[in-house]
């Protein structure tokens, strides 16, 4: 293990500074693969605790079907970071990363341009000055090539450390070699997601909960009964709404296990009700009959604060989507935190695979970070970066990881991720519904929301005190 003695350091999160000894222990070689929103990150957590590391970036080598630049964290679509009010799911975790010392939220805010209540960067600025940050950083040195399975055995028989952060757009070879570290079913390489709702938003006036003809635990699943009528409005405007067309990139035979309902509804109007919809086995209580079509929801969760549609795939557009099902009996006024996509995304079935430190079971030493963990989204990919690299700080300096409480936003993404709950595991955006409800759990939807903060906030702040502020040397 190479041992380096490094400059005083002084480390700068969100209102937190702390000075570090001038040297310190510093344990085994770190690589970092991916230089998009978790790979800065995680380089960037590292390389500001003193740690040499080695940040792999294919671009502009090799470039993916939807990069457009050479830059670092590049926004591949829209230009938002979500919602910046500290009152929202994503504003707690924004103000989270930056108490771990965050750079991509910071330098977003410096490059921000007009967004509402949204952080809306300037895509250009905002990853110039990331690029510019990570090439000149003492600590970092940036590979511009394609990071090869080759490599990563070699690191890995040396017992180095190797994060893999490379996106939903992973390189095939090392999409294929991460596969083979997964036990290949529990790697996977397109999303088919079905829609998600708070549990809280459902309306229990007419949702009743009923396994098909009692099975199981009985009450597994709740039943979203159709009459003749509703069912018939909901196909209309189901064959009438916008469809997201496929990227040329993505190839339709992958998704043919998995056929959108609108495609379904197409071939007729009673087939959904003959297949994903059946009743069959199930019995409206509010009726005493079978209701003519059904939508089952399943818990995503342990808490069953989350359920999902079950069979529901769809490729709607999200404006419509959202219209559509909430012509569902029972989910009028349901929120979505989730809605229905089908697009290529590479990420690994992480309850099954990972530890809680995002650490592969049967592969000590190669870890995962980003959107390939089992999170959505620019932010929470950042968020699982700095999450590994802090912990790697504290392994280099031989302290052991620490784990987030659950009631902080990073507890809720990493229970997420290691939630063995039987379900399509799927990606996921930090959302209300993944914040545990509180004991009280008060039945005003303000009410609750504001324990949850309160209870993120406290747990949040006693961990990241544990995390950072261990004696260093
Ligand atoms: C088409 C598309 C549109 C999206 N739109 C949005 C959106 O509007 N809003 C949103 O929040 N999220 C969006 N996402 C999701 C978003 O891109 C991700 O959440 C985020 O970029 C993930 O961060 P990451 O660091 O995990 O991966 P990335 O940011 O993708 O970074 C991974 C990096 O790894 C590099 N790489 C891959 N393989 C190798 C290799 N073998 N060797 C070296 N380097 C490699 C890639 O070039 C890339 O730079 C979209 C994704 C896609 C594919």
């Amino acid at each position: 293990m190479p041992i380096r003695e490094t400059p005083a350091l002084t480390y700068h999160g969100c209102g937190l500074t702390r000075d570090l000894p001038d040297s310190f222990t510093i344990g085994g070689m770190i690589t970092v693969v991916g230089g998009g929103f978790a790979g800065v990150e995680c380089v960037w957590a590292l390389a500001e605790a003193g740690i040499d590391v080695t940040l792999y970036e294919m671009r502009p080598v090799r470039s993916t079907e939807a990069h457009q630049t050479d830059l670092l964290s590049e926004l591949v679509c829209s230009n938002s970071f979500k919602s910046q009010d500290p009152d929202t799911p994503a504003g707690l975790l924004k103000t989270e990363m930056k108490a771990l010392g965050s750079l991509v939220i910071p330098t977003g805010e410096k490059h921000s341009v007009p967004g509402g209540s949204a952080l809306a960067v300037d895509r250009n600025l905002y990853a110039q000055e990331i690029t510019a940050r990570i090439e000149n950083h003492l600590h970092i040195t940036l590979i511009r090539e394609e990071f090869t399975p080759e490599q990563a055995e070699a690191i890995l028989n040396r017992g180095e450390t190797l994060v893999i952060a490379t996106g939903p757009l992973t390189s095939s070879p090392l999409g294929a070699w991460l596969a083979t570290q997964t036990e290949s079913e529990h790697l996977y390489f397109y999303d088919a997601v079905a829609p998600t709702v708070d549990a809280s938003t459902i309306d229990y006036e007419i949702v009743f909960a009923q396994s098909r003809y009692d099975k199981g635990g009985g009450d597994d699943y709740l039943n979203c009964p159709f009459n003749k009528e509703e069912y018939e409005a909901f196909i209309t405007a189901l064959l009438a709404a916008d469809r997201v067309p496929l990227k040329e990139f993505e190839d339709p035979k992958y998704f043919e296990g998995c056929k959108p309902i609108e495609e379904i509804a197409s071939k007729g109007r009673d087939s959904l009700r003959f297949g994903n919809f059946k009743p069959v086995g199930l019995r409206d209580p509010r009726t005493d009959r079978r209701p003519w079509a059904v939508l089952q929801l399943r818990p995503e969760n342990r808490e069953k604060t989350l359920y999902s549609l079950v069979a529901c795939q769809t490729r709607m557009k999200w404006g419509v989507q959202k219209e559509v099902l909430q012509m569902i009996p029972g989910l009028q006024n349901a929120e979505f935190v989730r809605l229905g996509v089908m697009h290529r995304n590479t990420y690994v079935e992480s309850p099954r695979v990972v530890t809680s430190f995002l650490e592969f079971k049967n592969r000590p030493g190669l870890f995962i970070a980003g959107q390939i963990t089992g999170v959505e989204g620019y932010v929470e990919s950042a968020a699982m970066g700095i999450y590994v690299g802090q912990q790697l700080v504290r392994r280099a300096r031989e302290l052991p990881m620490v784990e987030p409480p659950r009631h902080c936003a990073y507890g809720s993404l990493i229970s997420h991720l290691q939630d063995p709950t039987e379900r399509e595991f799927a990606p996921m955006n930090i959302n209300w519904g993944l914040l545990p409800d509180p004991p009280e759990n008060p039945k005003k939807k303000d009410e609750r929301r504001a324990l949850k903060l309160a209870a993120a906030r406290s747990a949040f702040s006693a961990w990241v005190d544990e995390l950072l502020g261990a004696p260093v040397g």
